[in-house]
């Protein structure tokens, strides 16, 4: 008989998704030229909404959520991989549309995998994860527009979730001087070990369309009045790397910030983000983020812990990264 796999399986219910855990064989899963066998999977705001059913991520039931995994080839009818190989995987809309990494096994476009960088394990892999690529795009975005780490600090908004603790540790590494912009104060510990120089609190709303220049650049996780502050308080010339909306999808911004001070806002992009941007991105993540650094931000949990961490993520109690080792 086929082999089985614990898998976390949403199912259509009333008001939220039913959690339920299953074994399943390679006959329940979706067409694919590669099957993968998955050891780790993360915890990311958007499996938060998913399992939870606060946003409508997923439409077709039953699914397989989890948007990123990282594992082991063991079947390719495609010649760009071969049993053996080490992959990570993120976005292309798997965990959502196509069954995702909350499984021991996952079968899918062998297009949407990308080669595990050499020395990175697949549990450091999942430390970093979605939400660690979207940090590294963000850096990159305003690396692209001209930051340097000589000018005034960057700040990090939501600095102590995923994405923001994983943009602390990358510009740190990278000679930036960061500020952590954090509503957790109890973090700031944690976030001066990850190399923040400046932890502050959260932004508050404001109707002024600017205030003094303070940062040479941002990555803004929160959206919302957060987004709208850090606008107001870029340098002259700088940019916002804008990838979340942990705060808001609104902006309550005016154009005064981009016709006056010339400032950039960029969107970041992790789920159709091309190929070849994905490969340089993971390729300075492993050479950026030393083991004990992804350690000091991570916590690994079994899938069974997932549906409760779900509702935390979205509540912004998680702090740094959660990695789901799907064998436990
Ligand atoms: P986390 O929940 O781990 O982090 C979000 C952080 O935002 C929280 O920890 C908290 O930080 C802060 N926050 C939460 N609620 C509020 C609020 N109401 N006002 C101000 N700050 C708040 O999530 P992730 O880091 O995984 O994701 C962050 C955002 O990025 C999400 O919106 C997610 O959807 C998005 N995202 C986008 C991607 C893309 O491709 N564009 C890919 C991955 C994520 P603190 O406690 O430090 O204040």
């Amino acid at each position: 008989m086929d082999e089985t796999y614990k898998a976390l399986v949403l199912e259509k219910g009333e008001k939220a998704p039913n959690v339920v855990f299953k074994q399943i064989s390679r006959a329940d899963l979706p067409d694919g030229d590669v099957l993968v066998q998955v050891s780790h999977s993360s915890l990311n705001y958007k499996d938060g909404l998913a399992v939870t059913g606060a946003g409508r991520v997923i439409r077709d039931f039953p699914m397989v959520p989890g948007i990123d995994f990282a594992g082991t080839v063991v079947e390719s009818s495609s010649p760009r991989w071969k049993a053996g190989n080490a992959v990570v995987l993120t976005g292309w809309g798997v965990g959502e549309r196509w069954w995702g990494g909350y499984a021991g096994l996952a079968r899918l476009k062998s297009e949407w995998l990308v080669a595990l960088p050499d020395g990175l394990s697949p549990l450091h892999a999942m430390s970093i994860g979605t939400a660690g690529l979207t940090s590294m795009l963000c850096v990159l975005a305003l690396e692209d527009h001209g930051a340097t780490p000589d000018g005034k600090p960057v700040v990090v908004t939501g600095a102590a979730g995923g994405v923001g603790s994983v943009a602390v540790a990358l510009l740190a590494t990278a000679g930036y001087s960061v500020t952590a912009s954090t509503g957790r104060e109890t973090e700031t510990s944690f976030l001066k070990e990850l190399g923040a120089s400046n932890v502050i609190g959260r932004f508050a709303a404001s109707e002024k369309p600017l205030e003094p220049e303070r940062w040479g650049g941002a990555v803004d996780t929160v959206g919302g009045q957060t987004l709208a502050a850090v606008l107001r308080t870029l340098s002259y010339g700088s940019a916002a790397a804008a990838c979340g909306l942990a705060g808001g999808a609104d902006l309550p911004t005016s154009v005064i910030p981009f016709i006056l001070r010339n400032v950039a806002l960029l969107g970041v992009d992790s789920v159709q983000c091309p190929t070849p941007r994905r490969e340089i991105a993971w390729t300075r993540l492993a050479r950026d983020l030393s083991p004990d650094l992804l350690d000091r931000l991570t916590t690994v949990v079994s899938l069974d812990e997932v549906p409760r961490l779900a509702g935390e993520i979205l509540q912004g109690q998680v702090r740094g990264r959660v990695v789901v080792d799907v064998t436990r």
